[in-house]
Protein backbone atom coordinates (compact mmCIF):
# COMPACT_ATOMS: atom_id res chain seq x y z
CA UNK A 1 0.00 0.00 0.00
CA UNK A 2 1.28 3.53 -1.03
CA UNK A 3 0.37 5.32 2.09
CA UNK A 4 -1.34 8.48 2.30
CA UNK A 5 1.51 10.30 4.40
CA UNK A 6 4.71 9.12 5.84
CA UNK A 7 7.21 10.12 8.00
CA UNK A 8 11.08 10.61 7.17
CA UNK A 9 13.45 9.14 9.66
CA UNK A 10 17.09 9.94 8.62
CA UNK A 11 20.57 8.76 10.16
CA UNK A 12 20.75 12.27 11.84
CA UNK A 13 17.50 11.83 13.60
CA UNK A 14 18.55 8.48 14.84
CA UNK A 15 21.93 10.03 15.71
CA UNK A 16 20.19 13.21 17.65
CA UNK A 17 17.82 10.83 19.82
CA UNK A 18 20.77 8.90 20.45
CA UNK A 19 22.73 11.44 21.72
CA UNK A 20 19.78 11.96 23.97
CA UNK A 21 19.36 8.93 25.45
CA UNK A 22 22.85 8.63 26.59
CA UNK A 23 23.15 11.75 27.82
CA UNK A 24 21.89 12.95 31.77
CA UNK A 25 18.38 14.06 30.73
CA UNK A 26 16.32 12.24 28.36
CA UNK A 27 12.67 14.07 29.86
CA UNK A 28 13.02 17.82 30.80
CA UNK A 29 16.50 18.51 29.77
CA UNK A 30 18.08 20.90 27.12
CA UNK A 31 16.53 19.23 23.82
CA UNK A 32 13.41 20.56 24.65
CA UNK A 33 14.44 24.66 24.71
CA UNK A 34 16.55 24.21 21.78
CA UNK A 35 13.42 22.88 20.19
CA UNK A 36 11.22 25.70 20.84
CA UNK A 37 13.74 28.52 20.21
CA UNK A 38 14.67 26.84 16.69
CA UNK A 39 11.40 26.64 15.87
CA UNK A 40 9.98 29.95 17.18
CA UNK A 41 13.26 31.89 15.23
CA UNK A 42 12.57 29.70 12.11
CA UNK A 43 8.75 31.22 12.74
CA UNK A 44 9.44 34.38 13.48
CA UNK A 45 7.57 34.43 16.89
CA UNK A 46 9.08 35.46 20.46
CA UNK A 47 8.00 31.99 22.34
CA UNK A 48 7.02 28.45 21.08
CA UNK A 49 5.87 25.96 24.08
CA UNK A 50 6.37 22.27 23.17
CA UNK A 51 3.95 19.60 24.31
CA UNK A 52 3.29 16.08 24.40
CA UNK A 53 0.53 16.59 21.26
CA UNK A 54 -1.35 19.67 19.68
CA UNK A 55 -4.26 18.35 21.52
CA UNK A 56 -2.62 19.48 24.35
CA UNK A 57 -1.20 22.47 22.96
CA UNK A 58 -4.71 23.45 22.13
CA UNK A 59 -6.38 22.67 25.21
CA UNK A 60 -3.60 24.88 27.00
CA UNK A 61 -3.99 27.55 24.58
CA UNK A 62 -7.91 27.72 25.17
CA UNK A 63 -6.94 27.33 28.71
CA UNK A 64 -4.64 30.51 28.97
CA UNK A 65 -6.53 32.60 26.88
CA UNK A 66 -9.20 32.02 29.82
CA UNK A 67 -11.76 29.99 27.83
CA UNK A 68 -14.10 28.35 29.56
CA UNK A 69 -18.03 27.68 31.11
CA UNK A 70 -20.19 29.69 29.01
CA UNK A 71 -17.95 31.06 26.49
CA UNK A 72 -18.47 30.01 23.29
CA UNK A 73 -15.50 28.79 20.46
CA UNK A 74 -16.52 28.68 16.81
CA UNK A 75 -14.30 26.57 14.27
CA UNK A 76 -14.49 24.83 11.25
CA UNK A 77 -15.80 21.73 10.55
CA UNK A 78 -13.53 20.52 8.27
CA UNK A 79 -10.74 19.26 10.57
CA UNK A 80 -10.23 16.48 13.22
CA UNK A 81 -11.79 16.71 16.25
CA UNK A 82 -9.29 17.67 18.39
CA UNK A 83 -10.03 21.23 17.40
CA UNK A 84 -13.29 21.70 19.04
CA UNK A 85 -12.61 18.85 21.87
CA UNK A 86 -10.63 21.28 23.39
CA UNK A 87 -12.95 23.74 23.54
CA UNK A 88 -14.96 21.82 25.38
CA UNK A 89 -12.52 19.99 27.59
CA UNK A 90 -12.64 23.56 28.92
CA UNK A 91 -16.27 23.94 29.79
CA UNK A 92 -17.16 26.21 27.03
CA UNK A 93 -19.84 25.49 24.19
CA UNK A 94 -19.09 25.14 20.37
CA UNK A 95 -20.09 26.18 17.05
CA UNK A 96 -18.61 25.39 13.02
CA UNK A 97 -18.61 27.96 10.39
CA UNK A 98 -18.81 26.43 6.98
CA UNK A 99 -16.39 26.06 4.45
CA UNK A 100 -15.29 27.90 1.52
CA UNK A 101 -15.91 25.57 -1.26
CA UNK A 102 -12.65 26.26 -3.42
CA UNK A 103 -10.30 26.38 0.28
CA UNK A 104 -11.61 24.34 2.30
CA UNK A 105 -11.16 26.85 4.90
CA UNK A 106 -13.42 28.36 7.20
CA UNK A 107 -15.13 30.98 4.52
CA UNK A 108 -14.89 34.63 6.19
CA UNK A 109 -17.65 35.66 4.15
CA UNK A 110 -19.95 33.46 6.28
CA UNK A 111 -17.84 34.08 9.40
CA UNK A 112 -18.60 37.90 9.67
CA UNK A 113 -21.95 37.24 8.92
CA UNK A 114 -22.36 34.91 11.89
CA UNK A 115 -20.30 37.50 13.83
CA UNK A 116 -23.47 40.20 12.94
CA UNK A 117 -25.76 38.26 13.81
CA UNK A 118 -24.60 37.18 17.31
CA UNK A 119 -23.46 40.23 18.17
CA UNK A 120 -27.05 41.49 17.61
CA UNK A 121 -27.72 38.32 19.65
CA UNK A 122 -25.45 39.16 22.45
CA UNK A 123 -23.52 35.76 22.22
CA UNK A 124 -20.20 36.64 20.84
CA UNK A 125 -17.72 34.00 20.65
CA UNK A 126 -14.43 34.26 22.98
CA UNK A 127 -12.03 32.59 20.61
CA UNK A 128 -12.24 31.31 17.06
CA UNK A 129 -9.91 28.97 15.57
CA UNK A 130 -9.11 28.88 12.25
CA UNK A 131 -7.69 25.66 10.79
CA UNK A 132 -5.23 25.46 8.18
CA UNK A 133 -6.63 22.77 5.85
CA UNK A 134 -3.97 20.78 3.93
CA UNK A 135 -1.80 23.39 4.80
CA UNK A 136 -3.07 26.31 3.39
CA UNK A 137 -3.14 29.15 5.55
CA UNK A 138 -6.74 31.15 5.86
CA UNK A 139 -7.01 34.86 4.44
CA UNK A 140 -4.88 36.08 8.31
CA UNK A 141 -4.97 39.68 7.45
CA UNK A 142 -9.07 39.65 7.05
CA UNK A 143 -9.40 37.34 10.06
CA UNK A 144 -7.38 39.72 11.84
CA UNK A 145 -9.44 42.61 11.18
CA UNK A 146 -12.65 40.72 12.04
CA UNK A 147 -10.93 40.14 15.15
CA UNK A 148 -10.53 43.97 15.81
CA UNK A 149 -13.94 44.63 15.19
CA UNK A 150 -15.18 42.19 17.09
CA UNK A 151 -12.78 41.25 19.89
CA UNK A 152 -12.54 37.64 20.24
CA UNK A 153 -9.20 36.16 20.47
CA UNK A 154 -7.48 34.21 17.54
CA UNK A 155 -5.83 30.49 17.62
CA UNK A 156 -4.76 29.11 14.47
CA UNK A 157 -4.64 25.39 14.35
CA UNK A 158 -1.46 24.92 12.14
CA UNK A 159 -1.32 21.39 12.52
CA UNK A 160 -1.24 20.98 8.26
CA UNK A 161 0.60 24.43 8.13
CA UNK A 162 3.99 23.79 9.62
CA UNK A 163 6.77 25.41 6.99
CA UNK A 164 3.81 27.04 5.26
CA UNK A 165 3.93 30.57 4.37
CA UNK A 166 1.18 33.62 4.89
CA UNK A 167 1.59 37.38 2.73
CA UNK A 168 5.08 35.97 2.16
CA UNK A 169 6.08 35.30 5.97
CA UNK A 170 6.02 31.75 8.24
CA UNK A 171 2.80 30.28 9.26
CA UNK A 172 3.03 30.79 13.03
CA UNK A 173 4.77 34.26 13.70
CA UNK A 174 1.19 35.02 14.94
CA UNK A 175 1.36 38.35 13.08
CA UNK A 176 -3.05 37.94 13.19
CA UNK A 177 -3.60 36.20 15.89
CA UNK A 178 -2.90 35.18 19.59
CA UNK A 179 -1.86 31.43 19.52
CA UNK A 180 -0.73 28.99 16.45
CA UNK A 181 -0.90 25.37 17.40
CA UNK A 182 1.46 22.88 15.22
CA UNK A 183 1.39 19.14 15.34
CA UNK A 184 3.94 16.72 14.95
CA UNK A 185 2.06 13.84 14.31
CA UNK A 186 4.20 11.12 11.53
CA UNK A 187 1.44 11.53 9.52
CA UNK A 188 2.14 15.87 9.66
CA UNK A 189 5.12 17.42 7.99
CA UNK A 190 7.68 17.04 10.40
CA UNK A 191 7.53 14.74 12.94
CA UNK A 192 8.68 14.11 16.63
CA UNK A 193 6.38 10.51 17.20
CA UNK A 194 3.99 12.45 19.33
CA UNK A 195 4.32 16.05 19.93
CA UNK A 196 3.48 19.82 19.15
CA UNK A 197 3.77 23.10 20.26
CA UNK A 198 2.11 26.28 20.60
CA UNK A 199 3.70 29.49 19.10
CA UNK A 200 3.29 33.08 20.66
CA UNK A 201 3.83 36.64 20.83
CA UNK A 202 3.14 37.33 24.09
CA UNK A 203 5.32 36.85 27.36
CA UNK A 204 2.01 35.71 29.09
CA UNK A 205 0.40 33.44 27.45
CA UNK A 206 3.80 31.90 26.93
CA UNK A 207 4.11 31.94 30.47
CA UNK A 208 0.77 30.47 31.63
CA UNK A 209 1.33 27.33 28.55
CA UNK A 210 4.23 26.52 30.43
CA UNK A 211 3.14 25.93 33.71
CA UNK A 212 -0.41 24.27 32.50
CA UNK A 213 1.82 21.87 30.62
CA UNK A 214 3.07 20.55 33.20
CA UNK A 215 0.74 20.42 36.37
CA UNK A 216 0.20 24.71 37.05
CA UNK A 217 3.44 24.19 38.92
CA UNK A 218 6.29 27.43 38.65
CA UNK A 219 9.98 27.39 39.68
CA UNK A 220 10.02 31.30 39.01
CA UNK A 221 9.70 33.51 42.50
CA UNK A 222 8.46 36.44 40.39
CA UNK A 223 5.17 34.27 39.66
CA UNK A 224 5.70 33.08 43.32
CA UNK A 225 2.33 34.14 45.63
CA UNK A 226 4.20 35.12 48.84
CA UNK A 227 7.99 34.46 49.45
CA UNK A 228 9.69 31.32 48.68
CA UNK A 229 10.99 28.75 51.64
CA UNK A 230 14.11 28.35 49.79
CA UNK A 231 16.02 27.11 46.59
CA UNK A 232 13.74 23.87 46.24
CA UNK A 233 11.03 25.48 46.84
CA UNK A 234 8.12 25.45 43.57
CA UNK A 235 4.29 26.29 43.78
CA UNK A 236 1.76 25.50 42.19
CA UNK A 237 -0.70 28.75 41.24
CA UNK A 238 -3.23 26.79 38.90
CA UNK A 239 -4.25 23.46 38.06
CA UNK A 240 -2.52 22.01 34.83
CA UNK A 241 -1.74 18.67 33.83
CA UNK A 242 1.60 16.76 32.58
CA UNK A 243 1.24 17.66 28.82
CA UNK A 244 5.26 17.21 28.81
CA UNK A 245 7.47 16.32 25.75
CA UNK A 246 10.29 14.77 26.44
CA UNK A 247 14.04 15.34 25.20
CA UNK A 248 14.15 12.46 22.87
CA UNK A 249 11.17 13.74 20.84
CA UNK A 250 12.61 17.33 20.92
CA UNK A 251 16.02 16.16 19.35
CA UNK A 252 13.91 14.46 17.00
CA UNK A 253 11.85 17.41 16.12
CA UNK A 254 14.86 19.61 16.14
CA UNK A 255 16.54 17.35 13.68
CA UNK A 256 13.84 16.90 11.18
CA UNK A 257 13.46 20.92 11.64
CA UNK A 258 16.70 21.48 9.62
CA UNK A 259 14.64 19.93 6.50
CA UNK A 260 11.70 21.36 6.73
CA UNK A 261 12.10 23.91 3.79
CA UNK A 262 13.35 20.80 1.24
CA UNK A 263 10.21 18.66 2.58
CA UNK A 264 7.95 21.92 1.80
CA UNK A 265 9.57 22.04 -1.74
CA UNK A 266 9.15 18.10 -2.20
CA UNK A 267 5.84 18.39 -1.59
CA UNK A 268 5.11 21.29 -3.93
CA UNK A 269 7.22 19.44 -6.79
CA UNK A 270 4.71 16.70 -6.50
CA UNK A 271 1.90 18.67 -6.19
CA UNK A 272 2.68 20.21 -9.29
CA UNK A 273 3.44 16.36 -11.02
CA UNK A 274 -0.34 15.43 -10.06
CA UNK A 275 -1.69 18.93 -11.17
CA UNK A 276 -0.54 18.48 -14.61
CA UNK A 277 -1.36 14.42 -14.54
CA UNK A 278 -4.94 14.64 -13.55
CA UNK A 279 -5.83 17.57 -14.65
CA UNK A 280 -8.28 16.42 -17.32
CA UNK A 281 -10.02 13.74 -15.03
CA UNK A 282 -12.89 14.65 -13.56
CA UNK A 283 -11.90 15.76 -10.10
CA UNK A 284 -11.91 19.00 -8.48
CA UNK A 285 -7.84 19.75 -7.84
CA UNK A 286 -7.10 21.71 -4.91
CA UNK A 287 -6.49 25.56 -5.45
CA UNK A 288 -3.93 27.68 -3.86
CA UNK A 289 -4.91 30.80 -2.91
CA UNK A 290 -2.10 33.47 -3.82
CA UNK A 291 -1.54 34.78 -1.03
CA UNK A 292 -0.05 32.15 0.55
CA UNK A 293 2.23 29.32 0.06
CA UNK A 294 1.02 26.01 1.74
CA UNK A 295 2.88 23.48 3.59
CA UNK A 296 0.78 20.67 1.70
CA UNK A 297 0.25 18.34 4.13
CA UNK A 298 -2.48 16.70 1.86
CA UNK A 299 -3.85 16.88 -2.13
CA UNK A 300 -7.20 16.45 -1.83
CA UNK A 301 -9.31 15.44 -4.66
CA UNK A 302 -13.20 16.11 -5.11
CA UNK A 303 -15.21 13.40 -6.94
CA UNK A 304 -17.34 15.78 -9.24
CA UNK A 305 -20.54 15.34 -10.77
CA UNK A 306 -19.09 14.10 -14.39
CA UNK A 307 -17.44 11.51 -12.50
CA UNK A 308 -18.36 7.69 -13.73
CA UNK A 309 -18.09 6.23 -10.22
CA UNK A 310 -19.30 7.96 -6.49
CA UNK A 311 -16.91 8.62 -4.27
CA UNK A 312 -17.55 5.17 -2.25
CA UNK A 313 -16.75 3.30 -5.14
CA UNK A 314 -13.43 5.16 -5.91
CA UNK A 315 -12.45 4.95 -2.88
CA UNK A 316 -13.11 0.83 -2.14
CA UNK A 317 -11.19 0.68 -5.72
CA UNK A 318 -8.52 2.81 -5.40
CA UNK A 319 -7.60 0.50 -1.74
CA UNK A 320 -8.34 -2.69 -3.19
CA UNK A 321 -5.24 -1.45 -5.50
CA UNK A 322 -3.12 -0.63 -2.86
CA UNK A 323 -3.56 3.62 -3.30
CA UNK A 324 -3.81 4.15 0.49
CA UNK A 325 -6.40 6.96 -0.04
CA UNK A 326 -8.12 8.40 2.78
CA UNK A 327 -11.12 10.65 3.81
CA UNK A 328 -10.51 13.75 5.61
CA UNK A 329 -12.85 15.25 6.95
CA UNK A 330 -15.99 13.89 8.68
CA UNK A 331 -18.17 17.87 9.82
CA UNK A 332 -17.22 16.99 13.57
CA UNK A 333 -20.37 18.09 14.66
CA UNK A 334 -21.28 14.94 12.13
CA UNK A 335 -20.14 12.62 14.80
CA UNK A 336 -22.60 11.00 17.45
CA UNK A 337 -20.67 12.62 20.74
CA UNK A 338 -21.85 16.46 19.31
CA UNK A 339 -24.98 14.84 17.54
CA UNK A 340 -25.83 14.50 21.31
CA UNK A 341 -24.93 18.23 22.40
CA UNK A 342 -28.24 18.93 19.73
CA UNK A 343 -25.71 19.65 16.39
CA UNK A 344 -27.86 18.01 12.75
CA UNK A 345 -27.15 17.57 9.22
CA UNK A 346 -27.49 20.40 7.43
CA UNK A 347 -25.38 22.76 10.27
CA UNK A 348 -22.78 23.67 7.07
CA UNK A 349 -23.89 22.11 3.45
CA UNK A 350 -20.42 23.16 1.91
CA UNK A 351 -18.38 21.00 4.42
CA UNK A 352 -21.16 18.22 3.86
CA UNK A 353 -20.64 18.45 0.26
CA UNK A 354 -17.06 18.62 0.49
CA UNK A 355 -17.08 15.25 2.50
CA UNK A 356 -19.22 13.69 0.27
CA UNK A 357 -16.94 13.91 -2.59
CA UNK A 358 -13.43 14.34 -0.83
CA UNK A 359 -10.53 11.31 -1.26
CA UNK A 360 -7.15 12.76 -0.17
CA UNK A 361 -4.23 10.58 -2.23
CA UNK A 362 -0.76 9.82 -1.19
CA UNK A 363 1.30 13.06 -0.69
CA UNK A 364 4.70 13.18 1.16
CA UNK A 365 8.05 14.46 0.76
CA UNK A 366 9.64 10.86 -0.05
CA UNK A 367 6.96 9.66 -2.13
CA UNK A 368 8.95 8.22 -5.33
CA UNK A 369 8.26 8.90 -9.15
CA UNK A 370 7.55 5.72 -9.73
CA UNK A 371 4.86 5.34 -7.01
CA UNK A 372 3.60 8.88 -7.72
CA UNK A 373 2.92 7.84 -11.47
CA UNK A 374 1.31 4.31 -9.77
CA UNK A 375 -1.19 6.39 -8.22
CA UNK A 376 -1.49 8.78 -11.32
CA UNK A 377 -1.93 5.54 -13.34
CA UNK A 378 -4.75 3.73 -10.99
CA UNK A 379 -6.51 7.22 -10.35
CA UNK A 380 -6.61 7.07 -14.21
CA UNK A 381 -7.76 3.28 -14.67
CA UNK A 382 -10.76 4.71 -11.68
CA UNK A 383 -12.37 8.15 -13.52
CA UNK A 384 -11.11 7.26 -16.97
CA UNK A 385 -9.29 9.60 -19.68
C1 LIG B 1 -3.47 16.14 13.73
C2 LIG B 1 -4.35 17.27 14.03
C3 LIG B 1 -4.64 17.67 15.34
C4 LIG B 1 -4.20 16.91 16.54
O1 LIG B 1 -2.82 16.70 16.57
P1 LIG B 1 -2.17 15.69 17.60
O2 LIG B 1 -0.72 16.13 17.60
O3 LIG B 1 -2.36 14.31 17.06
O4 LIG B 1 -2.82 15.88 18.92
C5 LIG B 1 -5.43 18.80 15.54
N1 LIG B 1 -5.92 19.49 14.51
C6 LIG B 1 -5.67 19.12 13.23
C7 LIG B 1 -6.23 19.95 12.11
C8 LIG B 1 -4.90 18.00 12.96
O5 LIG B 1 -4.69 17.61 11.69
Amino acid sequence: MIPYGRQDITEADLAAVRDVLTSDFITQGPAIAGFEEALAGYCGVRHGVAMNSATSALHVAYMALGLGQGDLLWTSPNTFVATSNAALYCGAEVDFVDIDPDTYNMCLDSLEAKLEAAEKAGRLPKVVTPVHFAGQSCDMARLGALRDRYGFAVVEDASHAVGGSYGGAPVGNCAHSDITIFSFHPVKIITTAEGGMAMTNDDELAAKMAMLRTHGITRDPARMRGEGDGPWYYQQTMLGYNYRITDMQAALGRSQLTRLDSYIDARHARRAVYDRELADLPLKLPYQAEYQHSGLHLYPVLVTDAAPVDRATAFARLREMGIGVNVLYIPVYLQPWYQDLGFRPGHCPNAEDYYRRMITIPMYATLGADDQQTVIDRLRDVFGG
